[in-house]
């Protein structure tokens, strides 16, 4: 018995990724949907990142992935790993796991000749989950595993509630699945589950944060940025192909349509017809129009913006209800209540704050009148529109319009 023990001790332990994932949990009988499409996901990612084919098994309301045989411990080799699952919409933790022995002496054994670096740990503490039937409790494991462990040279005391060193183990399959980190995901649903929307873009921090939110809903995003070429200089739409290709990692496939609409402003803004400071809402309604055109050719079912409410003058009640009147589908505004603030920390986090700050010249700001409406009154506008070539206007930037793939 001894013997079997410390061979299996000693023996090399296999390495896997031990991914959670919370809300689609709860998805009732569309739960294998989800999952599939997770499985997929993470197949797609995980292959295309490595290099490597990788076999992920779903098991329990866990995927399970075994890592490579030259997979180390080392901080180097777990980054690519972390970075690629931090863009894996639908994971809620990950952690990269031991499969130790189920015989809870041997599994001491092994855990302790694992354990990383403690010496700046203060207090430890072991946090078992049972998903079969074992001739023990978790709580029973979590006590003999702790005091195994004491008496082999760790000589922390326990604290339950936030230690330095937790040491999680999970029984199933046989397998007692054993870490000492535990990563976040990001939460949300997996990729292309939710259907398209089409996303309009501009160079600014909020409609890139705008897309993530609703990517991360499970919508597939197809990019639309108007442009002000020859107009202006080439800086935004360069920017705008760095969001979106920032963006694109969180999805499969993506598009994004580039529509030169600098003339569509300037024959506007030079319409004595039309007073000046409805100009950037007549803009807008153009956008909006084009963008459902695009939304039509594409299946898509709605529109996302990065509106904010009252964050600039323009985004008034009354300004959205008369530029949402241009569209007859959804038009979705997912920050339509966040701070300034707020967006910036998500831009950050997502990594486009970086190239969102670089100046450049706006679209929008072309041809904008000095005092732009701030209370549209919608029946004004509907009689200025009147006598504008609206039809033509959308078809002449549709068929000029630059369409761009990013893989994912
Ligand atoms: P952003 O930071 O996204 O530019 P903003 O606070 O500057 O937003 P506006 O410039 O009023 O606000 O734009 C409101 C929304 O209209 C944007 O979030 C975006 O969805 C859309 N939009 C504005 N300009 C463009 C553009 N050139 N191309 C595509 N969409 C645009
Ligand atoms: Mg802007």
């Amino acid at each position: 018995m001894q013997l079997v023990r410390l061979i299996l001790t000693i023996s090399y332990l296999k390495r896997y990724l031990l991914v959670h994932y919370s809300e689609i949990g709860l998805k009732g009988s569309n739960l294998q949907y989800f999952v599939d499409r997770l499985h997929k996901r993470l197949k797609f990612v995980l292959e295309k990142a490595l290099r490597k084919t990788f076999v992920v098994k779903h098991c329990l309301k866990r995927f399970l992935i075994e890592l490579p045989g030259d997979f180390t411990n080392s901080a180097l080799d777990e980054l690519t790993y972390i970075d690629v699952l931090s863009k894996v919409f639908g994971i809620e933790n990950f952690s990269f796991v031991f499969g130790g022995s189920i015989d809870l002496a041997v599994l001491a054994e092994q855990i302790h000749a694992n354990l990383p670096d403690f010496s700046k740990c203060m207090n430890f503490c072991v946090r078992a989950k049972r998903s079969q039937i074992l001739p023990y409790k978790s709580i029973d494991a979590e006590r003999d595993l702790g005091a195994r462990l004491i008496d082999f040279g760790l000589k922390l005391p326990v604290r339950l509630d936030d230690p330095d060193l937790r040491i999680s183990v999970e029984f199933f399959n046989d397998t007692a699945y054993f870490s000492f980190k535990k990563y976040s995901g990001p939460g949300g649903l997996p990729a292309n589950t939710g259907g398209k929307l089409i996303s309009l873009v501009s160079g600014g921090f909020d409609s890139p944060v705008a897309a993530y939110r609703m990517m991360k809903r499970g919508a597939r995003i197809i990019f639309v940025h108007f442009h002000a070429y020859p107009y202006t200089d080439m800086t935004e739409i360069n920017n705008v192909k760095e969001l979106v290709k920032k963006l694109s990692a969180y999805q499969f496939d993506t598009k994004l349509y580039l529509i030169p609409f600098g003339k569509v402003q300037k024959e506007i803004s030079t319409n004595l017809d039309v007073p000046a400071k409805i100009r950037i809402i007549l803009y807008r309604r153009m956008m909006i129009r084009i963008a459902e055109k695009i939304a039509h050719d594409e299946k898509a079912k709605g529109l996302v913006t990065g509106d904010n409410f009252g964050q600039v003058a323009s985004q008034t009640s009354e300004n959205i209800f008369a530029i949402d009147q241009a569209s007859s589908i959804v038009v979705y505004r997912p920050l339509i209540s966040f701070d300034k603030a707020e967006i910036i920390v998500q831009a950050d986090v997502i990594g486009t704050h970086e190239i969102s700050k670089m100046p450049c010249k706006d679209t929008c700001t072309m041809f904008a009148p000095k005092i732009p409406e701030i209370r549209a009154n919608l029946r004004d506008i509907l009689e200025v529109e009147k006598n504008l070539p609206i039809s033509k206007f959308v078809d002449d930037s549709l068929s000029a319009a630059e369409i761009i793939n990013f893989e994912a």
